[in-house]
């Protein structure tokens, strides 16, 4: 019974000492968001869920923002990006931009869907594709805001970007299926190296292109002859974009 009096005593200090760092980022995050010249204003609150699979995101509820971060990320030495990533969702749906409204992302669903039926796993790479462009929208403010800051220093960044290219193309026995994913993970591939560009952060090495090369040269040609349009469209695509 002591051991378990005690286990429980410790982990509510763990989630008040999770609380309170999960306070202090959301704090230093507005700053830093606002001393770059994008000021969301105080209508974001933060909160946990501890068992969330994967890093965040951002819920608008009328003019209110709720940013949902697993417990992974508390203590991960991520936190302050990943809020600095979070609110820049946050001013760019404060901001109208096109990349964040949720009309037009509907209506780009709605035109694919019109004309073939998509299984679930299509649906979820389409789903992440437009997630990309958000992504890259969003990014385009964080990483000003994070640049040179101590939260992330520029090889961080390099690093940070290079990981996100992957090498190894998907094989299984469903050829459909290994086409789509193969060209999720091209148009990943080609976002990760716009952003370097974008970014000017230096692909230190070579190792995204040398990453992306050896995936190419796995896929379909028919596949990998797209990649080339890919970078080209998101590394000029347009801050100012209209709807
Ligand atoms: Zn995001």
């Amino acid at each position: 019974m002591a051991s378990a009096k005690t286990s429980t005593s410790q982990r509510l200090e763990n989630s008040e000492g999770a609380e309170e760092s999960v306070r202090k980022a959301r704090k230093t995050a507005i700053e830093m968001m606002k001393k770059a010249g994008f000021d969301i204003g105080p209508n974001v609150e933060v909160v946990v869920d501890p068992k969330l699979p994967f890093m965040g995101y951002t819920m608008p509820q009328g003019g209110n923002f709720t940013i949902v971060v697993s417990g992974g990320a508390v203590g991960s030495g991520l936190l302050e990006g990943l809020l600095v990533h979070e609110m820049s969702h946050v001013y760019r749906i404060q901001t109208n931009h096109s990349s964040h409204n949720g009309q037009i992302l509907e209506e780009a669903i709605d035109n694919l869907g019109k004309k073939v039926v998509l299984r679930d796993y299509q649906q979820k790479i389409i789903h992440d594709l437009l997630n990309d462009i958000q992504d890259l929208y969003a990014d385009d403010i964080s990483f000003k805001v994070l640049r040179n800051s101590p939260i992330m220093a520029s090889d961080q960044m390099t690093r940070f970007l290079q990981d996100w290219v992957k090498d190894e193309p998907a094989k299984s026995r469903d050829a459909v299926m290994d086409g789509w994913i193969n060209a999720s993970i091209m148009t990943h591939n080609a976002r990760a190296i716009a952003q370097m560009a974008r970014h000017r952060v230096e692909d230190t090495g070579g190792r995204a292109e040398q990453a992306n090369k050896s995936f190419l040269s796995q896929i379909s040609p028919r596949v990998a002859g797209r990649f080339e349009y890919f970078r080209n469209l998101l590394q000029n695509l347009r801050e100012d974009m209209t709807a």
